[in-house]
């Protein structure tokens, strides 16, 4: 199976929980459902802008991918921080 979530992006799971392709469980990683059967969704461009800066940079749970307000060449967030070597 191929993993379906995007590299360098994060995912909105469960409870508002954040995830991305290297800490996400394989649930998501390889259906793009969470274990409650729900859709991760893709962290927007839009939702980073919207981020309050008291939270801190909008990025996934574990801290391996962080999210920038710029908006890459695909038009989706461009991430801070690299994931980690996957
Ligand atoms: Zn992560």
């Amino acid at each position: 199976m191929t993993p379906v979530l995007e590299r360098e992006a994060v995912f909105w799971s469960d409870n508002g929980r954040r995830i991305c392709r290297s800490c996400a469980g394989m649930s998501a990683l390889y259906t793009g459902h969470d274990i409650s059967g729900q859709a991760v969704e893709r962290v927007t461009l839009a939702d980073v802008r919207d981020w309050p800066d008291d939270l801190g940079p909008l990025g996934c749970e574990d801290g391996c991918t962080t999210l920038s307000p710029v908006a890459g060449p695909d038009g989706w967030p461009l991430a801070a921080t690299k994931a980690g070597a996957r």
